[in-house]
């Protein structure tokens, strides 16, 4: 088991019981434009991509964006399919649908135990901002 693995087992067995049987790939990827990025398929399949930038970072900065990401998962996870699609689209079309959606993802991973590690997460993207193109993660 690798770092990122042993991080999201940690945080899911902690915090996200639900996905406890759900298998999550994830994986060092060089990106430009986001820390992590979670694929959502078809059929509830999940998998985690982590900008290698973050290689140095703290366990909490990790765990903070890690959770996060399975916040995400969790409320897909529990959507019915006509919500997943509208979702889907909400997420497509409309800017504010995607903060709403992303400060519901936040809201998750506080109620469930992971605030101080999101926040440490949230101070180190703001210092690195700039070099991102959007704000969502
Ligand atoms: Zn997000």
């Amino acid at each position: 088991m690798n770092r990122l693995e042993r991080i999201q087992t940690k945080i899911i067995s902690d915090a996200f019981p639900e996905l406890a049987k759900v298998t999550i790939p994830v994986r060092w990827k060089p990106m430009s434009d986001a820390y992590f990025e979670t694929t959502f398929g078809k059929k509830r399949e999940y998998s985690i991509d982590v900008d290698c930038s973050l290689k140095k970072a703290s366990p909490d900065v990790l765990s903070g964006g890690m959770a996060h990401e399975l916040a995400h998962i969790t409320i897909s996870f529990g959507s019915t399919p006509v919500v997943i699609w509208l979702d889907s689209l909400l997420v497509k079309y409309s800017l504010l649908y995607t903060i709403w959606d992303e400060r519901r993802t936040d809201r998750l991973v506080i109620k469930r135990g992971y605030g101080r590690e999101f926040l440490s997460f949230l101070k180190y993207a703001n210092k690195r901002r700039q070099d991102y193109k959007s704000n969502v993660y």
